[in-house]
């Protein structure tokens, strides 16, 4: 890849850092820092700010504006287990900003097969590949889950940290990024790996890194009846009650290919016929 290309990589990343930094910090704080700290910092700033707003406005809407509605009045985690899973979230938060680092600095140095502008392959390669992208993810999350469940040390020493939200009124969406800081880069890592594998548009591959994020703190909502056909935050719920089941974590399908599907509704039915 030549320089100018790449470069439009670096354009790209200090826009952001610009847009993000500069909104929220004083230029003296991040404007001296190098290239490579600025984005760590405009990616931990950006976490954390999508963790406590997106976290905050669903708590507020399912526990307080439709109380009883959504979750029962005695699912509702109490205000020292929400704290602590804050606690915990923000422990790991330097470490999972510094994944999304390390992938956009391989990416403005050319390691990647990324690419700038989707007028460089088109839209239907560009449909293409993200359709591709999401499936590998999807794949990739789903044995990264299972194995940190299948192979005993990797739960006992990463997992188990997430795996303490074990009741419905344990968990909430501020449950969604308390994780082991390994443990929540092992899961975000097939972001970085598909890089090398699909050719992938950069700005659709953080806009997927944010949704990832957002799609983390929805399914920890624990909110009765999400258990529509393909995806839901009810499954994730059985998963962090039975440990055993529903390992993905955007949709069912790797659970249904590899047999680990948990379907309560499926199960009421088989009973009823
Ligand atoms: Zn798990």
């Amino acid at each position: 890849m030549d320089q100018s290309y790449m470069q439009m990589f670096v354009e790209e990343t200090s826009f952001s850092n610009r847009m993000v930094l500069g909104a929220v910090l004083p230029m003296s704080v991040w404007e001296p820092l190098p290239h490579f700290l600025q984005s760590w910092l405009r990616n931990f700033t950006a976490g954390t700010i999508i963790y406590f707003v997106t976290s905050s406005l669903w708590c507020f809407y399912i526990y307080y504006y439709k109380f009883n509605v959504y979750v029962h009045k005695d699912a509702i985690p109490s205000r020292k287990a929400i704290c602590m899973q804050i606690y915990v979230s923000m422990k790991g938060m330097p470490w999972f900003s510094a994944l999304p680092t390390i992938s956009e600095y391989l990416v403005e140095n050319g390691w990647s097969r990324c690419f700038p502008r989707i007028s460089d392959v088109g839209w239907v390669s560009y449909t293409r590949n993200v359709g591709l992208y999401w499936l590998l993810v999807e794949f990739g999350v789903y044995w990264v889950h299972r194995m940190c469940h299948d192979i005993r040390p990797l739960y006992k020493y990463l997992h188990a940290t997430h795996h303490v939200y074990n009741k419905q009124n344990t968990v909430s969406p501020f449950a969604g990024m308390a994780l082991h800081p390994l443990d929540g880069i092992l899961h975000s890592l097939p972001h970085v790996v598909v890089l090398y594998i699909v050719p992938t548009h950069f700005t659709t591959h953080i806009a997927l890194m944010f949704l990832d994020a957002l799609w983390t703190i929805n399914i920890h909502d624990n909110v009765n009846g999400k258990l529509w056909p393909l995806m839901g935050a009810g499954y994730h719920i059985i998963h962090h009650t039975t440990y055993r089941h529903n390992y993905g974590r955007y949709t069912i399908w790797m659970d249904r290919i590899f047999g680990t599907l948990c379907d309560p509704k499926k199960e009421d039915e088989g009973k009823r016929s």
